[in-house]
């Protein structure tokens, strides 16, 4: 006869919170799902439902004190009509065991109906790359080389050796699962595991491609043209469907991102959707105004300076700025000016400015200091928040 206070590890007197408790952490250590499922494993966990079932029973437990296993075939009117025991609805709290089972078949392929498929997206991918400002302002086209991984041509994808293919499992009869009968305290539970043999695909690649090594992919370079539009600025994203990594075992491709990044130029500044650039001219232009043709990425420009431009005045080249993402706009060209002061005068030059001042009446600038008018009352104003 079992030793079923033994099995539980509970003394002979052991009140029924103490069997419960002693069964609880037994099925828990002993559990088929977790030390796994060999014979000497299942036994011994039938062998600790058995003790449950018996002692924690009060007729049943009375009748093993006796010396009767009330489990025993032919035992007679303690023996339950179900073959895994009458439990059914008489404990509650137990939900920590089905949990660990639960865990402990997931992770595969458990819960699925049917097996479960080799092939799966691949994984989005994000290259940047580095545009001129003039590609920004104008839009255009640059050739991405990245590494990705590509669909094997060795196999197609499907990882088998050439001429050979996938084999059905003889495991699971290529259902990629493993059904079972566990006999539990809520009666007989179905388990269904991922199938070990096939690691719950349903089937074997009995000779994997050597190109690819069953893998379906290989690591490899690949090249896309992408479209630059006009606009663009640091930071934009472009997505490109499917130009991403080829998934594994033939799985679809995922997409790639395209990052830009917009270098600096030498004359220009972006400021948003306009271009900033400063253009030197000397006093005698800004007192007397002048066309000044400059380069733009448009091609020549004329900056009409107007007599008697101040320093830091600003002229707008309308048009001719960066274009407006996704519109057929764009911004302005500004043009500050930055009038230079003539240095390094010879003795003509110097009478010239002379005669200039006297006639002016400016050869004694009034002695006067003032906050408003001049370049700081700018920034007072900013200053002050004005
Ligand atoms: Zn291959
Ligand atoms: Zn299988």
């Amino acid at each position: 006869m079992n030793d079923y206070y033994a099995i539980l590890g509970v003394a002979k007197g052991a009140s029924a919170e103490q069997v419960k408790a002693a069964y609880r952490k037994a099925s828990r250590a002993h559990h088929p799902d977790i030390v796994g499922h060999t014979p000497a494993a299942e036994e011994k966990f039938k062998q600790i439902n058995a003790a449950f079932e018996v002692l924690s029973d009060p007729k049943k437990r009375e009748m093993y004190d006796l010396g009767v296993d009330p489990l025993a075939p032919g035992a007679g009117a303690a023996a339950g009509a179900n073959p895994f025991g009458g439990f059914a609805g008489s404990f509650g709290g137990f939900s920590d065991i089905f949990e660990a089972m639960f865990n402990a078949a997931a992770g595969g392929a458990a819960g699925q109906a049917g097996p479960a498929s080799r092939a799966s997206r691949g994984r989005d991918q994000l290259e940047r790359i580095a545009i001129e400002l003039k590609e920004a302002v104008f839009g255009g086209v640059e050739e991405v080389v990245y590494l990705t991984y590509l669909t094997c041509a060795g196999c197609g994808g499907d990882g088998c050796a050439p001429g050979t293919g996938p084999s059905v499992c003889s495991a699971c009869q290529g259902r990629g699962v493993r059904e079972r009968l566990v006999r539990s305290l809520l009666g007989t539970v179905r388990t269904m595991d991922p199938c070990r043999q096939c690691q719950g695909f349903g089937n074997i690649i009995a000779s994997p491609c050597p190109d690819c090594s069953g893998q379906g992919r290989v690591r490899g370079q690949a090249s896309v043209e992408v479209e630059v539009p006009p606009g663009v600025d640091n930071g934009n994203r472009l997505r490109l469907v499917g130009k991403g990594e080829a998934g594994p075992a033939g799985g679809p491709n995922a997409d790639l991102y395209i990052e830009f990044k917009v270098k600096r130029h030498p004359d220009f500044v972006r400021d948003g959707d306009d271009l900033l650039a400063t253009l030197p001219i000397p006093m005698t232009a800004a007192a007397l105004g002048a066309a000044i043709a400059v380069e733009t990425f448009d091609g020549p420009a004329v900056v009409d300076v107007k007599p008697g431009s101040q320093p830091g005045a600003v002229i707008v080249l309308e048009g001719l700025g960066v274009g407006r993402l996704g519109q057929r706009t764009r911004g302005d060209l500004r043009v500050q000016l930055d009038v230079r002061v003539p240095t390094e005068l010879d003795d003509s030059q110097r009478e010239l400015l002379r005669r200039l001042a006297l006639e002016r009446r400016e050869e004694r600038p009034e002695p006067r200091l003032a906050s408003t008018g001049g370049v700081f009352s700018r920034l007072k104003d900013k200053l002050t928040g004005k």
